[in-house]
Order: C-alpha cells, then structure tokens, then sequence
C-alpha cells in the first residue's frame, strides 16, 4: 500500500499550461485527476495516511459517510477494494434502500467494489459525528477505521500538503475548489509565504471561512464564495457550456460540482482583472469526473444539456 501511494505520487502529475491571457497572465492546470483511475484527485490524498493508519492499527473495515453521488464514497469503495479493508457507506437517502432502479452511477460503482451500503434518513445522517452514533454503528457492523464524511481529518490534510511540491514555487496564485476546505488547508500548509492560495467555495456557506481557520495557521489564503451556482452540485446551463467549451478547447475535462465552478471562477476574475500583469497561476484539478455520469441523468430530465466526456 505503501508502494502505491509513494508510486503514484512520483509519477509526477504534470503541470500543464492552459493558457495565457492578457497583462502576461498565465494559467497552468496540476492534472491531480490523472493519480489514479478510481481513487482519484484530492480523495487519493485524502485517503493515503488515513489508510497506511487503519492497517497499522490492524482494522479490517473502513466506515464513511456521503451523499449518493459522492466522489469520496466512490474513492473508498475502490481504495477498499484494492487493499483488502471492508467498506461501509452509510449513504444520505433512505429511499434508496428499496429503490436500485434510483440508484446512482456512484452507488451502483461502490456496491461492486463490494462496499455495504446503508441507507438512513437526512435525520439520521445528520447525527454522523456524534459519539452516540458511532458506537451505535459498531454494535451493527463490528470494529471499524471511521472516515468522517468528505474525509477530513488532520490525516487527510496531511496527504493534501503533497499535492504541492518545490516546483510549484515558481507561481504566484494557486486555486483549488472547497467542499470542506480539508484540501485547501493541505495547500496552504505546504505553499511557500510569498504565494497566495484561492479557495472557491463549491457551497453556499457562512461558516466556512472560519473552519478552514481552524485547518491552518498560516494567512497567505482567501476563500472566494462568488461561484457556487446557487449551492452545493447545483448547476445551470451557463456552467455546462462553459465546462463543454473548456474540454473542447483545451481537452481537459472540469467535473460540474466542484472543478467546473473553479475553472469558471478564475477566468472570470482574470477578466475582471483580479489578477495583476505577469500573474502565474496554478489551478489544482481535484477529479470528480466519476460523478458526470450522474448528473448527466439529472441534465436530462431537465432538458438541459448533457456533459461531454
Ligand atoms: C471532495 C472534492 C473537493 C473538496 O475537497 P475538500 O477537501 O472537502 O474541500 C474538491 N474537488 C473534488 C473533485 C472533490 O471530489
């Protein structure tokens, strides 16, 4: 397991430049979707030292939290797979428990790595962090390494502090989406005091800002929360075409919940003039292409238009 993550890690994931904009202003992209097929982008990161800890302290099973499309039940699942650990999800939705036909790309992908998923109410999901509960969970499923949801925790910070390496001293501003800002706060810590780190917010949230504070000492960042769309995996037509122009230009393809907002947010700033003349900017590309498939349904009973990819 070692072996994997260390491997994959010096595979080196390219910096590609994207584009240069007026005033000498260049935007290159960190291809952290290309790490790993199926434990992909920042959940890879995220996962690494959670993982090496659980089979340290000899744990069989892994349990975590999500929503029906999450990236982060979908890197579990895999990472389960491929090292041995039982995997439970406890998913957000009871009426999926007798619905396989609503079932969602992601959930059927983590019901074949062999994932348990257990349904429960919004009621219910809300208590996933009380003590009370967990206990409860392990009298049904037995002793288990538990993943908070989003898997956030110093551990996964931690493993986000690699994304950034000494080469990536060289730009100015780098840009990454926050869901729960464990990921930002990664960066941050590894970033160097002249670069400035952007978090734009994949949420409608007042209480962000103050949780990444908690996340890391340092004050060399700013949460942007000016291109949620309207709240977490919303979407509308604006930002599918923008995401559709994006992979035919430069084929690249951005994810609609989190890296198709970034992307969108920064070349509106640049255009807005946010950046100053011969700005290097690095954006992080997190993943989450597992989740197109599943909002390209949701698209479609809309009568929006779909995602290429
Ligand atoms: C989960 C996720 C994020 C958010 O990461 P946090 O550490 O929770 O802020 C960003 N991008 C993608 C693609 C994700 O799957």
């Amino acid at each position: 397991m070692q072996d994997f993550f260390e491997g994959a890690n010096s595979q080196n994931v390219p910096n590609q430049v994207i584009a240069e904009f007026n005033k000498g202003i260049q935007l290159w992209i960190k291809r952290e979707d290309l790490l790993h097929p199926e434990v992909s982008g920042n959940k890879f990161r995220k996962l690494k030292y959670n993982l090496l800890e659980a089979k340290r302290r000899n744990f069989q099973s892994l349990l975590t939290f999500g929503g029906a499309h999450s990236n982060h039940i979908a890197a579990t699942a895999a990472a389960g797979k491929l090292f041995n650990f039982k995997t439970i999800g406890i998913i957000r939705g009871e009426e999926l428990e007798s619905a396989v036909e609503k079932w969602s790309p992601t959930l059927k992908y983590a019901r074949s790595c062999g994932m348990n998923l257990l349904f429960v109410s919004r009621e219910e999901y809300r208590k996933k962090d009380s003590e009370e509960y967990i206990e409860k969970l392990k009298r049904k499923f037995g002793n288990f390494y538990l993943v908070p949801e989003g898997g956030t925790n110093d551990l996964a910070i931690q493993g986000c502090e690699e994304i950034i390496n000494i080469s990536d001293k060289q730009f100015d501003f780098i840009c990454t989406s926050v869901g729960t800002g464990g990921t930002l706060a990664g960066i941050i810590n590894s970033s160097s005091a002249l670069q400035k780190v952007i978090g734009f917010s994949a949420l409608k949230s007042d209480y962000l800002k103050d949780e990444i504070s908690k996340m890391t000492n340092r004050e060399n960042w700013e949460l942007i929360l000016d291109y949620h769309f309207e709240g977490y995996a919303r979407v509308n037509k604006e930002l599918i075409e923008f995401i559709n122009d994006f992979s035919k230009k430069y084929k690249i393809i951005l994810d609609p919940v989190y890296t198709g907002k970034l992307v969108f947010g920064i070349f509106d700033l640049i255009k807005k003039g946010h950046f100053p003349e011969n700005s290097k900017i690095l954006v992080i590309h997190t993943g989450g292409l597992q989740g197109i498939e599943g909002m390209n349904r949701l698209l479609k009973k809309k009568g929006l238009p779909q995602i290429v990819h």
